[in-house]
């Protein structure tokens, strides 16, 4: 299987190359050059299937032989931490509603299930090549703990994790910096999010530098991540009854990841009812997808942090499969995006997206209203990324949706405040993770500088790595 770039403009590469690149040269995203598909019984065969089972049928096809043969075992270590051995159960919350459970890994947040299996396929390909790498990312609180839980220990990589000093919270800090691991490196940035997300830019964009360490990012463009999050749509609508049944997916969304999987799920032959974009106020999608016309705003805080993002990056794929996967249609649609901050889709690609998405939005004060409104009915506490999924489900069924799906994107004990502040209660922590607030913590703080930070790289990957 081979990797072509939305922007039509870099060379395809194999699964092993796009696994440790990310982006592609051009600044396009990688997909398959084809979509690899099966047969209504053969996604029937696979109902009641192992998670693992499932997921080794369905990736298998978009790897290279090498990996092929290493995928069961790594999927098996992967998952062997997760808290709950379905990996991702589903749990009725009423008639024709289900949440699809993904935060029982170590982080609790949905990133784990793709990124613990990145991990694993990073340690085998950098083993059979005999390379290392260094894998440098900012985050904002989820990803940065996924990647490094992932990660850890590790003999072939270096990583090293900016978060903005004093912004995430004290469970999300304390996740990332009380690993104790020598390959792991926490950078607390004297900034904003958006300042090490420039910082990690103008790393990548020293190509002497990026070079010479071997760089590497772990962000959510990684083909492989939306790979590995393909199998969770799969998983829950056969245990539902497809292939004959269309369960439509409500997606708590941000930079759209997540959502994304589920078109390649569907891709591969898989019947499926609409993909909905959960939203918060950030609603820059449900707007587009209302009116054709996308238009940047300024990211409002919201207490739905992973999904306070304006420019959502994955959405460049679905624009790619839109435009016929014409890549310079995409490269000028962008090119105009990035000047003036809007563009407008022609009619017959907004056709090919509204066949297949929908999109819905809550304000922060709908999301403590479902929190509070799903506790007084079922007991279950939502946090409040998946409440806003819940909320715009219900409102589906009572228009007469059918079987629907809300991915659970977060465990509530991640974002214990607002769902306290909804209905009273304060979600503990799962066992795995007591003793958090026990434990050392250990990170550095750096000015937002990347001449600074290139130093602090360099001293601590040089003896490894560099020639
Ligand atoms: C990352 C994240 C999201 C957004 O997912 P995307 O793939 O970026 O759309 C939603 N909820 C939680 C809890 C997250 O950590």
């Amino acid at each position: 299987m081979y990797y072509q770039s939305t922007r039509g403009q870099a060379p395809v590469l194999s699964f092993e190359e796009v696994l440790l690149t990310g982006l592609a040269q051009d600044g396009g995203l990688y997909l398959p050059v084809e979509w690899p598909g099966f047969s209504a019984p053969a996604w029937r065969s696979l109902g009641g299937a192992d998670y693992r089972v499932l997921a080794q049928r369905m990736l298998a096809p978009f790897v290279g032989a090498p990996i092929a043969a290493q995928l069961s075992e790594a999927l098996e270590v992967a998952y062997a931490g997760f808290a709950h051995k379905s990996v991702a159960p589903l749990v009725q919350l009423q008639p024709n509603l289900w949440l699809l459970e993904l935060f029982h890994g170590p982080t609790l947040a949905f990133k784990d299930v793709a990124m613990q299996l990145l991990g694993q396929l990073f340690e085998r390909v950098l083993t059979a090549c005999g390379e290392r790498l260094t894998v440098v990312g900012a985050t904002s609180g989820d990803t940065g703990s996924a990647a490094i839980e992932a990660l850890k220990g590790s003999g072939a990589v270096e990583v090293f994790i900016l978060h903005p000093k004093g912004r995430p919270s004290e469970v999300q800090r304390r996740q990332m910096t009380t690993v104790q691991a020598n390959n792991v490196h926490n950078i607390a940035i004297e900034g904003t999010f958006d300042d090490c997300q420039d910082l990690v830019k103008a790393l990548f964009n020293d190509h002497a530098f990026r070079d010479r360490f071997h760089l590497s990012a772990v962000n959510s463009i990684n083909w492989a991540r939306i790979l590995a999050q393909s199998v969770y749509y799969a998983y829950a609508a056969l245990a539902l009854g497809a292939p004959e049944r269309k369960i439509d997916f409500v997606v708590p969304t941000g930079n759209f990841g997540n959502i994304f999987a589920g078109y390649v799920t569907q891709h591969m032959g898989l019947p499926m009812g609409k993909l909905v974009v959960a939203a918060n106020s950030n609603d820059i999608l449900p707007r587009f997808l209302e009116s054709g016309h996308m238009s940047l705003g300024a990211v409002q805080p919201t207490l739905s942090p992973s999904m306070d993002i304006q420019i959502s990056s994955n959405f460049e794929r679905l624009l790619f499969e839109a435009l016929d996967r014409d890549g310079a249609r995409v490269a000028a649609l962008l090119q105009g995006f990035r000047e003036k901050g809007a563009f407008t889709l022609e009619e017959e690609a907004m056709a090919y997206i509204l066949e297949r998405f929908a999109g819905a939005r809550l304000n922060d004060s709908g999301t403590l209203a479902e929190i509070e409104r799903t506790y007084g009915e079922t007991g279950y506490l939502l946090d409040p990324h998946t409440a806003i999924g819940v909320a715009a489900a219900r409102k589906r069924l009572a228009a007469g949706a059918g079987a629907t799906v809300v991915l659970s994107t977060a465990h509530p004990a991640k974002f214990p405040a607002a769902v306290e502040k909804a209905c009273g209660q304060r979600p503990a922590l799962p066992a795995r993770l007591s003793g958090l607030f026990e434990r050392e913590e250990r990170y550095s703080i750096l000015p937002s500088d990347p001449a600074g930070l290139k130093g602090f790289i360099g001293d601590r990957v040089s003896g490894s790595l560099a020639a």
